[in-house]
Parts: structure tokens; C-alpha cells; sequence
């Protein structure tokens, strides 16, 4: 079989994309391990920023979003129960976030992708011929080997996908800060405590109060990177969120029986370049941000965003540059994410081998967020997302 693009992995990036070209009139085949049902019962992100929404409205996809994602224009910082809240609004020059979440925002984009190519369940896919004109991607199917001949290769599988694994040693450089625990989180039909996000630091560790929907929350609490969840009741976990909270916040919490509860570890990861001949890497498969900045599926669609325009420009406009500098354009935004996801982290977790001088430090931190419109404005600015 022949197709332009070969994309492997339908998680956001590579459905997003996938529909991007697609309404370019390029033609695309999609790759994806997974059932589409597996796919979709993954619990993962749930803050959009506006560039995010923009793209998704501009690819035709955005109607759902709005009637049911929830516009916030604010979040709060608790630092061992004292509150400050960042105006996001105000601090950003009037911009919002979008709380809606990476499993509703992935049903959209499948429903909207139905009866295009796609393969889900796509057993050993290999992606070979990237560094020659002709790549290819194979797979096994039902049994029965395929072979995919393109133009061009879409890495979009995560950090655990063939597309990087697949490079000869050396090809790339990679960076990375792995953090000494995880996030535990639980999802609950309950309303949520207020109406905008809590990001608590305490000294028995970080604690977030996130949603879903106005009747759908999703918390976490820090925790040790080997947390047997089997060991966490649910109201062992709501008893330690409530601890890590302002007195008024835990008073007022509504609590119910998880609909999930899982363990997920913290790490920041940078592959560079993102090109490799006909291959490029976007998403998940080229960096990974702690989600205390709620960055990971903002940064993939921005990655696509840029690698869909050069694509784009390759098949529609006889034009290269879009393509060759992808990885320059697409880095340039990624660090700059992964250094506001890495100060979030380090402002708000209790870390194990931090002493009394670290945790002073954060201290100051926090009051001088409090004390500066500056440094308020630097928080909100980030956490909407800087420009694309
Ligand atoms: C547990 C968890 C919680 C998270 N929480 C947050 C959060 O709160 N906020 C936030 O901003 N971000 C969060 N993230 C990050 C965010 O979800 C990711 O950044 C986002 O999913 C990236 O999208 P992606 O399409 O690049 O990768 P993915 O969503 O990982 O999609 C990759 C796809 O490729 C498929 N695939 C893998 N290998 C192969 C293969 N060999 N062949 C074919 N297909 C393959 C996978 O099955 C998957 O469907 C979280 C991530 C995880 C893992």
C-alpha cells in the first residue's frame, strides 16, 4: 500500500495531525497499537491552552469542546495553606485556559476522523528507509505482514513508541531530569471544590485539585515512586489530600468513589533534533514535561501545528522550509516548557532529599510570587501558553 504520510500513533498528536493534512487533501494513513477502546480509557490531560483551542477550532473539531469544556481565567497556589490566587486573565493580556479532557478531546478527533485510513491494533510496527526517498512502515495485522510505502513518516507514538527506538545509536541527543516520585491520581463524579484549579505545595507533599467537567473532578497527591495503588482506599486518598490543603478547602470538599486511580511518575525529556531524514518526531515521542504545568498535550499540538504547516507546504506549495526548520521552531517552544514545568515542580513538591535551605527557598518563592505583579505575570503568561 502507498500513502504521503505515515502516522504512527493515534494518542492526540497523531489523530491531530492526521486531520490537519487530511483537510489539506494530503493523503494519510494512521498507525496505532491499540484498540480505539483502549485508546480512549486513558486518563491523562485535561487543561488546553487558548493556542491549543485555536488549532482545534481551525481544524473543525472544537464544537463538543466548547458546549462542554469549562473556560478558566484563573488558578490558585496554596503554599502550606496560605492561598494566592494567579488572575490569568488579568496577568496575560486577557487570555483563558480551557479545561477539557485528552480522552473527550481524543473521541472528538476519532469521530471526526471516521472512515478515514486508519489501523488500530497494528502489531510490530517498524519504521524502516527514513534516512532514503522512499521510507516505509511495516506491521503486522490479523497475522498478515503489511508493508506502508511514503513520503514521509509522523513519529506521533509517545515515549515508549518504535519511531525514536528505531534510530541508530547516536542519532539523537537526549536530556533528561527523572524526579524522585510520582503523581497518584484519583477521578471522581463529585463537583469539583471551587471553580478553579488548587496547586497545593505542603510539607507532606504536592496536592492538586483538578477537574474534569463541573461534576467530574481529577486530584492528585504526591507520592513514592513505588505506591502500590491496591494500598490506597479512597478514603485513605481523600483523607491526605484534605491535609495538604487549606483548612476552608479540605471543610468544603465533596468526595465520592473513584471512577480511576493510578500512579504516574514525574520526568522531563528532550530528544533532539526532531528530524531524521523523512522521519519526524512530535509529541510524547520527542519530550515528556512533568504535568505540573499542564504542558505534555499542549506541546504536542503545538509540535503538530508547526510539522502539519510544513507538510503542507511540501505538498501544496512546492515549498521545504517549513519541513527543514520543523525541529529548530518546534525546540524553541519545547524548552520553553520544559523550564516553566520544571519550576512549577520544584516550587511546589517536597523533595526527599531537600532540606531546611531548599524548603526556605521555596518559601521565597512563593512570597515573592505574591508580592510581584512581575512574577505573577511571568506565572500566567506561561501557564496559557506562550505564543506558537
Ligand atoms: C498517566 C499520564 C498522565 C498525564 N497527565 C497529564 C496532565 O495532567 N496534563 C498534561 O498536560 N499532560 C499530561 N500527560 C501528558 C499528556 O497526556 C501527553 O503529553 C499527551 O498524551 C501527548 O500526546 P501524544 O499523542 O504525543 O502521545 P500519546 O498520548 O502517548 O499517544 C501515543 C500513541 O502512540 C501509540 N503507540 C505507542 N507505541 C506504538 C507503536 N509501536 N506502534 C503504533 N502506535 C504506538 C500509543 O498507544 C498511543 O496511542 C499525562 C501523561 C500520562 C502518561
Amino acid at each position: 500500500m502507498r500513502t504521503q504520510v505515515a502516522v504512527v500513533g493515534a494518542g492526540p498528536a497523531g489523530l491531530l495531525l492526521a486531520v490537519l493534512l487530511e483537510q489539506a487533501g494530503i493523503d494519510v494513513l494512521l498507525l496505532e497499537r491499540r484498540s480505539p477502546e483502549y485508546v480512549l480509557s486513558r486518563i491523562r490531560a485535561g487543561v488546553l491552552e487558548q493556542g491549543t483551542v485555536d488549532l482545534l477550532d481551525a481544524a473543525g473539531v472544537g464544537r463538543r469542546m466548547h458546549a462542554e469544556g469549562v473556560p478558566h481565567e484563573g488558578i490558585e497556589i496554596s503554599f502550606n495553606g496560605d492561598p494566592l490566587r494567579i488572575d490569568l486573565f488579568k496577568r496575560s493580556g486577557g487570555k483563558r485556559v480551557l479545561v477539557y479532557g485528552q480522552t473527550e478531546l481524543t473521541r472528538d478527533l476519532m469521530d471526526f476522523r471516521t472512515g478515514r485510513p486508519s489501523v488500530y491494533e497494528a502489531e510490530d510496527v517498524a519504521v524502516e528507509g527514513f534516512d532514503t526517498a522512499h521510507p516505509r512502515v511495516t506491521y503486522r495485522r490479523d497475522g498478515t505482514t503489511h508493508v506502508v510505502e511514503c513520503d514521509f513518516v509522523a513519529g506521533c507514538d509517545g515515549f515508549h513508541g518504535v519511531s525514536r527506538a528505531c534510530l541508530p545509536a547516536g542519532a539523537a541527543r537526549t536530556f533528561e531530569r527523572v524526579y524522585p516520585f510520582g503523581w497518584l491520581g484519583v477521578m471522581a463524579d463529585v463537583p469539583p471544590v471551587r471553580d478553579e484549579l488548587i496547586y497545593a505545595h505542603h510539607e507532606r507533599g504536592f496536592a492538586l485539585c483538578s477537574m474534569r467537567s463541573r461534576t467530574r473532578v481529577r486530584c492528585y497527591i504526591q507520592c513514592p515512586l513505588d505506591t502500590d495503588v491496591a494500598a490506597w482506599s479512597d478514603a485513605r486518598f481523600w483523607d491526605e489530600l484534605r491535609l495538604r490543603l487549606a483548612p476552608e478547602v479540605a471543610a468544603a470538599m465533596q468526595t465520592g468513589p473513584s471512577i480511576e486511580k493510578s500512579v504516574a511518575p514525574l520526568r522531563s525529556f528532550v530528544a533532539e533534533p526532531l528530524r531524521f531524514g523523512r522521519l519526524f518526531l512530535a509529541g510524547d515521542a520527542a519530550h515528556i514535561v512533568p504535568p505540573t504545568g499542564a504542558k505534555g498535550l499542549n506541546l504536542a499540538a503545538s509540535d503538530v501545528r508547526y510539522l502539519a504547516e510544513g507538510l503542507i507546504g511540501h505538498f501544496c506549495e512546492g515549498s521545504e522550509a517549513g519541513l527543514d526548520h520543523y525541529s529548530a521552531r518546534a525546540l524553541a517552544r519545547i524548552w520553553k516548557a520544559e523550564r516553566f514545568s520544571w519550576w512549577m515542580t520544584e516550587l511546589l513538591h517536597a523533595f526527599p532529599e531537600g532540606g531546611a535551605f531548599d524548603r526556605r527557598l521555596q518559601r521565597a518563592e512563593f512570597d515573592y510570587l505574591r508580592g510581584s505583579e512581575a512574577a505573577q505575570t511571568v506565572l500566567a503568561e506561561n501557564y496559557v501558553g506562550l505564543p506558537v
